[in-house]
């Protein structure tokens, strides 16, 4: 029963250009204005660094530098070994639940974020617990946990802890962060370690912080 048929590659270009909604719906994402879609999270962030669509996890792959990515680089990339051992074909309607072995009906996870995800008709609920999933996550790192190391790199360097910041700047707009994070913290070739996001999350925080200072 219910092996998927399609590639990975033939996976990530159909999800290529989607975005699930809060409420999970999937919408066509426009990909020039990802930052005003505040309600909702692509399913897959960066074409060139494959990670686990739910958690977010990135797959290590080997740095190549200075490298024009075209559609078949882009498909190498998915279909690499790496990324078939890292990342599994999951069937979002279960085949069990007559589930098609379509792309539309498949979506690449990590082996955890697969044992984890609802085996349910009701695709909405599917993407209501990834959209989830993922904003509790950065890079497959729970958020929550790393908060504590955040606080303490903000309070070294003579900031207030990031719930102070909000109750004192509850307008602070922490949309951006993951987008943020990610041109802070390189993700090439190399396993993305807690510290250097902790780092990187500090360093958003602070100019966020600091350029609400200044308005004041
Ligand atoms: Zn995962």
């Amino acid at each position: 029963m219910g092996e998927i048929s399609a590639s990975h590659s033939a996976i990530m270009n159909y999800w290529k250009d989607k975005a699930i909604r809060n409420d999970g719906k999937i919408i066509l994402e426009k990909r020039a204005s990802i930052t005003n879609y505040q309600d909702s999270i692509p399913v897959i962030e960066d074409w060139i660094i494959p990670k686990c669509w739910a958690c977010g996890e990135i797959v290590n792959l080997p740095v190549k530098e200075h490298e024009k990515y075209d559609d078949i680089e882009i498909n190498k990339i998915w279909n690499s070994a790496e990324v078939r051992r890292k990342l599994q074909k999951c069937h979002i309607v279960p085949a069990a639940l007559d589930g098609e072995d379509t792309p539309e009906n498949a979506f690449l996870m990590c082996k955890k974020c697969h044992l984890e995800s609802p085996d349910t008709i009701n695709k909405e609920a599917f993407f209501r617990w990834v959209y989830i999933k993922r904003k509790k996550n950065i890079y497959g790192h729970p958020f929550q946990e790393m908060l504590k190391d955040v606080d303490a790199d903000l309070q070294a360097r003579g900031l207030p802890t990031m719930n102070r910041m909000l109750i004192e700047y509850p307008d602070m707009d922490l949309s951006d962060i993951q987008e943020l994070l990610s041109k802070k913290v390189s993700c090439h070739g190399a396993e993305v370690v807690d510290s250097s996001i902790v780092i990187g999350l500090a360093d958003i925080l602070a100019e966020k912080w600091t350029e609400y200072k200044k308005k004041m």
